[in-house]
């Protein structure tokens, strides 16, 4: 997963003109430790389970990223995670490094009691490594905000105080903000809103917004909101699916009424359109194609299928390297930009906590908005003037503000000058 990471570090090196040491820098992971975490389960079993906390990069600032629970995570997952971190929080222009942590395991099988034993030991594993200056983590896959608030727990009664900065997406009562859930579907939706105000004609789709058409896959926490902005300000979804498959109607889904359908019953319903499969929505006479549910999506298979003339990544890599190569001829927004709005998010509640203050949400939307803006505007620029995909263009100005400041801290190339 690194090795296929850096790839798109490479495409952006040729247009960057960074010094060759922050190259090297970025090329290797700072820090990764790995640790066994001993764990009794209600049964009174104990097992061992494999736990890991990367930071990749932390040039511009303490690393941030979130904790995954999959039986997936190894060494090599977590490493490829922190090193899209670095990126979105450069693009975004956060003052943040990257990192990424896990466990491998199955958070499904786990009761509560397990998960909360297994979220306080990976504190107890990890909280000289971690810190508000060092290392802040967040939920992840298989974590959510009340896992934030058993490991916030944990690390408060190993190190006192209230250091509410060490964690972000904990619940608001412990210093949580309030939007986070929206963060990362309404930033997309303003990455998007920035594109159809002020480069409409870069991006092959039509001029009027009512005209539009959207697919979206994926019904969770950054597809519904994604949904929702786009239905508010009368932009048509016309399909969306989840992993039992999903529905289609060019007429425009009524997106609130979906999301109370699949609420009643267990993700299968969504009460109207016609249905389709996970494979036709690729297929769809779409203007704008959403992915935002998991990885490696598009693919050498279907990316030759799509119509749609926009790919907008709101999942985290949700086209493969093959598949990337192949919609050269497409608009691809990519992820690291399009499903930044979380980590901006995470920010705000770093700059609360570390302020002692309480954001309402009227601020985080405008303050979420303005950033999305800037950071997509900027990438524009590179756009523009390098003539590449928006990938390399978000890569290039990611790239030059980390060698930027690793330049200040003093390598090379600064004592040269
Ligand atoms: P979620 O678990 O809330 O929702 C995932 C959705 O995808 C669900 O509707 C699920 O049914 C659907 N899904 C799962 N497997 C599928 C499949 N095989 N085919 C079609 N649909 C499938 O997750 P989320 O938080 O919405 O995250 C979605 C993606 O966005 C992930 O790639 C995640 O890494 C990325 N992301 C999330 C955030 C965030 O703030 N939540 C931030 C940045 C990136």
């Amino acid at each position: 997963m690194l090795e296929d990471a850096k790839k798109q570090l490479y495409a952006a090196l040729p247009y960057a003109n960074i010094d060759p040491e922050s190259v090297l820098r970025l090329e290797n992971p700072e820090k990764t430790i790995e640790v066994s975490i001993p764990m009794r389960h209600d049964d009174g079993t104990l097992k061992m389970y494999r736990a890991f906390r990367c930071h990749y990069d932390s040039t511009l600032g303490p690393a941030k990223g979130g904790i995954r629970y999959h039986p997936h995570v190894d060494e090599d997952h977590v490493q490829a995670l922190a090193f899209w971190m670095t990126f979105k929080c450069a693009a975004v222009k956060v003052p943040f490094g990257g990192a990424k942590g896990g466990v491998s395991i199955d958070p499904k099988k786990l009761s509560n009691r397990e998960l909360e034993r297994i979220s306080k030991a990976y504190i107890s594993a990890f909280a000289d490594f971690i810190g508000p200056e060092e290392d802040i983590p967040a939920p992840d896959l298989g974590t959510n905000e009340r896992v934030m608030g058993w490991m916030y727990s944990e690390y408060r009664r190993i190190k006192g105080g209230n250091p509410r900065a060490i964690i972000t997406g904990k619940p608001v009562p412990l210093g949580g903000i309030v939007g986070r859930n929206s963060a990362t579907g309404y930033g997309g939706y303003y990455v998007l809103e920035t594109l159809l105000n002020k480069y409409l004609d870069k991006i092959k789709i039509p001029g009027n917004k009512d005209e539009l058409r959207v697919a979206i896959q994926g019904f969770g926490n950054v597809g519904y909101w994604f949904a929702e902005k786009c239905h508010k300000n009368r932009i048509k979804v016309v399909a969306i699916t989840n992993q039992y498959g999903g529905v289609y109607d060019p007429k425009g889904l009524d997106i609130p009424k979906c999301k109370l359908n699949i609420d009643n019953t267990q993700e299968r319903e969504f009460g109207q359109g016609t249905k389709i499969s996970n494979d036709e929505f690729f297929e769809l006479d779409v203007d704008i194609l959403a992915p935002a549910a998991i990885e490696n999506v598009i693919t050498q298979g279907n990316a030759k299928k799509i119509k749609a003339p926009l790919i907008f990544e709101l999942a985290n890599g949700p086209t493969t390297p093959e598949a990337d190569e192949m919609l050269q001829n497409k608009i691809v927004v990519p992820d690291i930009l399009a499903n930044a709005g979380g980590v901006v998010v995470s920010y705000f509640e770093w700059l609360q906590n570390r302020h002692a203050e309480e954001w309402d949400a009227d601020k985080v939307n405008q303050e979420l908005n303005r950033k999305m803006k800037y950071a997509t505007e900027k990438m524009m620029d590179m756009y523009m003037n390098h003539k590449t995909s928006m990938r390399t263009a978000t890569y290039i100005l990611a790239l030059k503000r980390i060698a930027a400041a690793n330049e200040c801290l003093g390598n090379r190339g600064f004592f040269q000058r």
